[in-house]
């Protein structure tokens, strides 16, 4: 199944100078299949239109193909159409719960948002494994209410440790943020023992949900977490849309950070009531053609299968630790044995960059530089690494473009040593 995938990628035919492309970037974003494409271009040509308020038949078609979105979400990840809020990206969702409860925090929201608020008697914990994205919100967050920021280490294989959680995840925790996956390491988080800690102190638990959902079954009730994010555009999807799910009663209650148009129920000259979630945080003309085409992504997902993506990532995984582990002057970073089909390394006497454009001469597509995660790599002494990373249509081919061309980055650069 998945070698016949392949055609359904029509980017995979770009040749890069004169050899063929190996995309081994899609921790970074997705490609995407020829029906998301459709999707999208058959929406402005067909269906284009403003959706909730209209009384015309595309008005109609656009507001059941937005909604319909929601609906293939919750199919995805659990709950119900109306936990599913969209957002620009994960970056902003995450940031719509931060800023949320930093209004909450100011006395925004009433009374249901008091639950949010948070002061310099309390903490907010994250991990040191975070991407930017779900680090440096909570950062501001911490600045703005005076709450304590404090984080989870990370060990020499890459996980999370696990030894000062219960000091560390206390009674003065109110916020529990970490990711899934961490999009360097490729490691998959113990989320059943955090969010049990979680809740034993009572704090709220966000799950950056961007490097599991695009790979592997991942059910947010069944995790019990109480607000999550991801991007569609990892995932197979177009970019522009993002995804913030949450417990309904948390999304109910939590300021809004966006105001206008489409989120209210009632306005007066001096005051407004907004709408219940999702529209509360769907404020303005909301991105129609990108959520029709997620909802053909997420289709895609489903009928290729989130455990089979899973498996045969981890197998193209194990190719590629299995290849650098033969390649004299590399060292990768992690060691964790749950992971996904994510390795990022460093390579002794080269830069990333220099890395990564040898690489691209090869036709193969890696990414470079801190992958926006720098206190991760300052934790593993770098400053930059070079990450490759697989989804559903890699095959072995590409890991072995990958590692052929790997294994001359040093001689190229004359730094492999006499006899390597
Ligand atoms: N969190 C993780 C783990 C990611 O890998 C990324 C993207 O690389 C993000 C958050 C941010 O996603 P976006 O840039 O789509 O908002």
């Amino acid at each position: 199944m998945f070698a016949r995938l392949r055609g359904d990628f029509p980017i995979l035919d770009v040749r890069i100078g004169e050899s063929p492309l190996s995309y081994l970037d899609s921790g970074a974003t997705s490609q995407k299949p020829q029906c998301v494409i459709d999707t999208f271009t058959e929406y402005f040509q067909q269906r284009n239109s403003a959706v909730h308020r209209g009384a015309h038949s595309l008005a109609v078609e656009a507001t059941d193909a937005f909604e319909n979105g929601r609906i293939a979400v919750a199919g995805l990840v659990g709950g119900k159409p109306e936990q599913v809020c969209w957002t620009k990206n994960a970056t902003e969702a995450l940031n719509v719960v931060a800023l949320g409860i930093d209004r909450a925090s100011r006395g925004f929201g009433g009374e249901a948002a008091q639950r949010f608020a948070l002061g310099p008697e309390d903490s907010i914990v994250i991990t040191e494994m975070e991407h930017h994205a779900n680090l440096v919100p909570w950062q501001q967050l911490a600045a703005s209410t005076g709450a304590q920021l404090r984080w989870l280490p990370v060990t020499d294989s890459g996980e999370l440790d696990m030894t000062d959680l219960e000091s560390i995840v206390d009674e003065t925790t109110k916020v529990f943020a970490f990711t899934h996956v961490s999009n360097v390491l490729g490691t998959i988080n113990p989320v059943d023992t955090l969010v049990a800690r979680a809740r034993e102190v009572g704090a709220y638990v966000v799950l950056d949900a961007c490097q599991s959902v695009p790979h592997m079954p991942v059910d947010f009730v069944g995790l019990d977490v109480d607000f999550a994010a991801f991007s569609a555009h990892k995932a197979l999807g177009p970019t522009g849309l993002g995804v913030l799910w949450g417990k309904s009663e948390l999304l109910d209650a939590l300021p809004p950070v966006l105001t206008g148009g489409s989120m209210i129920t009632t306005v007066s000259m001096d005051q407004t009531e907004f709408m219940p979630a999702p529209q509360r945080f769907e404020a303005g003309t909301q991105p129609v053609a990108e959520v029709a085409a997620f909802a053909t992504a997420v289709g895609y997902l489903a009928e290729v299968g989130l455990e089979e993506i899973f498996a045969h990532e981890r197998e193209l995984g194990r190719l590629l630790l299995d290849g650098i582990a033969e390649i004299p002057g590399i060292r990768v970073l992690g060691s964790a044995p749950e992971r996904i089909g994510t390795v990022a390394f460093d390579v002794d006497g080269v830069h990333a960059h220099d890395v990564g454009q040898f690489l691209d001469s090869q036709g193969v597509a890696v990414r470079v530089g801190h992958h926006c995660a720098q206190p991760l790599h300052r934790r593993f002494g770098v400053t930059a690494s070079t990450r490759a990373s697989t989804y559903l249509y890699n095959n072995a081919e590409d890991c072995d473009r990958f590692l052929s061309a790997l294994a001359e980055v040093r001689p190229f650069f004359g730094v492999a040593q006499e006899g390597e």
